[in-house]
């Protein structure tokens, strides 16, 4: 079994990281050769080029990545945003189809020897240039490969959900200790500046005591693209639009409170006939209780158009992030006195880079990240609390040993 986990320490040294972060963002929004927050966006970037263009500009040793899984996420938003990184490099790829590895490896400049598939993967081992594995696969082979990349003596990034049990997150977070080695969760909006900036806000005081927060998360779900035929199964998704979305909604309420829930209700819905949600969730509305007396009212559905926000109510004021959880173009107003929302005014900054660059600063500093597998675990037996409490329509209690103190 891993080391028993200490929460306490864990937030407070989350939130100075956190603040730091903030800060950093602030003042450093328009420098691109910070760690944090001052990245050029990759989008700005021809398709064909960043990673070459980043490789050139690299001053020093760079923290190697191999990305496993080269689905939409992982092509469409992280291979890109390599281009924006200073600490993190692209080195390597996984993935079961070679016509695609081959390509993308074209483009990204990747060495054909440093191509992998699913089966000879447990080789990256004998790879040196290869410090991190990206694991961007569906949720349920989170576990199986971050455990199997733990095994092969490298640090792990790991995306949300972390994977669908706490048990398996729990055997996650012993491998990468047994390895010695790091296990990140990729909680981008933990790297995003608006996020960053209304942590900032609400812990200043600016919209005073913290008394409400609504998140809510929603999309269709179309299971006839590739992309959500395996979020529309249990076994690989573990379950629907509360694990994929709703996730942001629980990390928002809890990193803008810096407090663990106390207690969840919840309950959900699928629509009747309905195909796509013969094995996982349409909707799902749940209530987190905090121990300030914070209650969090989120709810997250696959059916209902997209959405992706959240609102803080303080008793001076309030602060509405939307969208909240966007790749780009997040938009963070706030509400003081009784007054109109004013914009406030945020600078863009690569979330994907900043989490990665991040990893690559702790490898490298010997620090601990700040969403670490412990972080992901977390969440998880939230989720899992979240469908008990749907499930037997009641209320369920966290046991302390999830709490913050
Ligand atoms: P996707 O289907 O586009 O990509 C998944 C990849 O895994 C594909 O390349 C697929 O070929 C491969 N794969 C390997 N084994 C498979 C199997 N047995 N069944 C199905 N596919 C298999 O999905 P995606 O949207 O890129 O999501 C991948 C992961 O990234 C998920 O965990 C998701 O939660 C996460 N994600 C995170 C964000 C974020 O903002 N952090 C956004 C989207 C997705």
């Amino acid at each position: 079994m891993s080391e028993p986990l200490d929460p306490v320490r864990g937030r407070r040294a989350f939130f100075q990281q956190t603040l730091a972060l903030a800060a950093a963002v602030g003042a450093n929004a328009s420098c691109s050769r910070r760690t944090h927050g001052g990245a050029p966006r990759a989008e700005a970037l021809p398709a064909a080029e960043p990673v070459k263009q980043a490789a050139r500009a690299a001053s020093g040793p760079r923290v190697g990545f191999a990305v496993v899984g080269l689905g939409k996420f992982a092509t469409e938003q992280i291979l890109p945003a390599f281009a924006a990184c200073t600490r993190a490099r692209l080195v390597a790829l996984v993935s079961g189809s070679p016509d695609k590895a081959k390509r993308i490896g074209e483009q990204y400049g990747i060495e054909a020897k440093n191509l992998y598939d699913y089966t000879n993967f447990d080789r990256i081992r004998e790879n040196a240039a290869v410090d991190v594995v990206y694991v961007i696969l569906p949720n349920s082979l989170h576990a199986q490969y971050s455990e199997r990349a733990a095994r092969a003596g490298k640090h792990v990034l790991c995306e949300k959900p972390m994977a669908v049990t706490a048990k398996e997150c729990e055997g996650m977070i012993h491998a990468s200790k047994a390895a010695g080695k790091k296990l990140m969760i990729a909680y981008r909006a933990q790297f995003e500046p608006h996020n960053l900036r209304a942590i900032e806000m609400v812990r200043r005081g600016d919209i005073g005591r913290v008394k409400t927060i609504i998140a809510d998360h929603g999309r269709i779900l179309r299971p006839e693209q590739p992309s959500d035929s395996w979020r529309a199964k249990r076994a690989l998704a573990g379950g629907g639009s509360l694990v994929d979305i709703g996730i942001y909604s629980i990390q928002a309420a809890r990193y803008i409170t810096g407090e663990e829930p106390l207690e969840v209700s919840a309950r959900t819905f699928s629509t009747p006939n309905d195909a796509r949600f013969a094995e996982v969730e349409e909707t799902v509305a749940f209530t987190l209780a905090f121990p300030s007396g914070v209650l969090a009212n989120c709810t997250a559905s696959y059916g209902h158009a997209e959405g992706k926000r959240y609102r803080v109510f303080g008793e001076k004021g309030y602060l509405d992030l939307d969208p909240a959880t966007a790749y780009e173009g997040n938009v963070l107003r706030a509400s003081k006195d009784g007054k109109s929302a004013e914009l406030v005014e945020v600078p863009q900054g690569n979330q994907f880079a900043s989490q990665m660059d991040h990893l690559a600063e702790c490898i490298q500093s010997g620090e601990e990240p700040k969403t670490p597998g412990e972080e992901g675990l977390r969440d998880v037996r939230i989720l899992e609390a979240i469908y008990t409490a749907a499930r037997e329509h009641r209320p369920v209690r966290f046991a302390a040993d999830t709490q913050r103190g």
